[in-house]
């Protein structure tokens, strides 16, 4: 069986040698036991600013599993792996993908691959704790988690993107033609056999996250628009509500007017404008956001772009 490592690399010079490394002498005993009869790692460089590629490179020439796959511009996490993936499809049995961190533990790969040659397709890795995690870290993840599912969004918690994917998932799961990705939750639509490797969470190697708040808020932001039209439904609820309270009023108004007190309702006439104003600015945001959606499916862009291949 031959498994591929795909591990998206976004500035990683401080940890790639480390995890090659480590991934090396995890790759020679699975070969020496025979649990694998061949097997790739492969780095994707998301564009990084630092030294990443040509560590890679370097990486590459002392190293037999070491390939490189260096994307022209930095595209993300989630396309960063992508690219990796769909370039794995028909050249392997099997694909993991992991952080360049160290902070999946390694060593599951081993179990990932006992999983799939008993037949799993799909073999999630899914953290114990959060132990290692800032408080502001574990808050945002576990909140994100608790909101995507009131969405309605099908989502393994603390489950990212350590897993194994084989062939039949990574062909189908390749041939999504969406271009706004979120892996945890497609995955989850393939629908293959699946089951889950528990692993503890260890500290990042070295380096700083490259999730930055703004990426992490952007990606909850792709995630709950890729998967749920909810939004649209609390709008259309909202509006319900608005026409509602309005009825209510204008009987006020009326009731006001046979009595002669017009001047009255100036306060709660401005109330309403400024109200209804907001709520319209916010709905159309939210509207905005899908078409915004629709707009770059359209074009149909490249997810990526790849510049070299060693
Ligand atoms: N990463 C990437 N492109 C980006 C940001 C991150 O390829 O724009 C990679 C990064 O190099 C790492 C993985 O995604 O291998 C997870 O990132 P990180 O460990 O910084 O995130 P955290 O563990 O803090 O959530
Ligand atoms: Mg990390």
């Amino acid at each position: 069986m031959k498994l591929i490592i795909v591990v998206p690399c976004y500035n990683e010079e401080e940890v790639l040698r480390e995890t090659t490394k480590q991934l090396t002498s995890l790759v020679d005993s699975m070969i020496n036991e025979g649990l694998l009869s061949e097997c790739d790692i492969l780095y994707v460089d998301d564009g990084s600013k630092d030294n990443t590629w040509q560590i890679i490179e370097e990486l590459q020439t002392g190293n037999q599993y070491v390939h490189g796959l260096k994307l022209a511009h930095n595209v993300g996490h989630q396309n960063a792996l992508w690219a990796g993936l769909e370039f794995t499809v028909d050249k392997c049995d099997a694909a993991v993908s992991i952080d360049a961190d160290l902070q999946h533990d390694i060593h599951k790969i081993k179990e990932m691959v006992k999983a799939n040659q008993e037949g799993f397709e799909i073999v999630y890795g899914i953290r114990n704790d959060r132990a290692t995690d800032s408080a502001f870290k574990k808050r945002t993840a576990l909140s994100f988690y608790r909101l995507m599912q009131k969405m309605g969004v099908d989502l393994i918690p603390n489950h990212a993107d350590f897993r194994l994917l084989g062939k039949n998932a990574l062909q189908a799961l390749t041939e999504f033609p969406e271009r706004n990705l979120f892996l945890r939750g497609m995955v989850r639509l393939l629908g293959f056999r699946e089951t889950k490797v528990y692993f503890e969470c260890n500290d990042r190697f070295a380096g700083k996250s490259k999730y930055t708040f703004r990426k992490m808020f952007n990606f909850a932001i792709d995630g709950i628009t890729s998967f749920s039209v909810q939004p649209l439904r609390i709008i259309t609820l909202i509006g319900l509500l608005c026409v509602g309270i309005s009825i209510v009023e204008m009987m006020y108004i009326l009731v006001a007017y046979f009595q002669g007190n017009v001047i009255r309702g100036w306060a709660s006439l401005l109330f309403s404008v400024w109200f209804l104003g907001g709520l319209l600015l916010f709905s159309v945001g939210v509207v905005g956001e899908y078409i915004g959606k629709i707009y770059k499916e359209v074009k149909r862009r490249p997810r990526y772009i790849i510049e070299k291949r060693i």
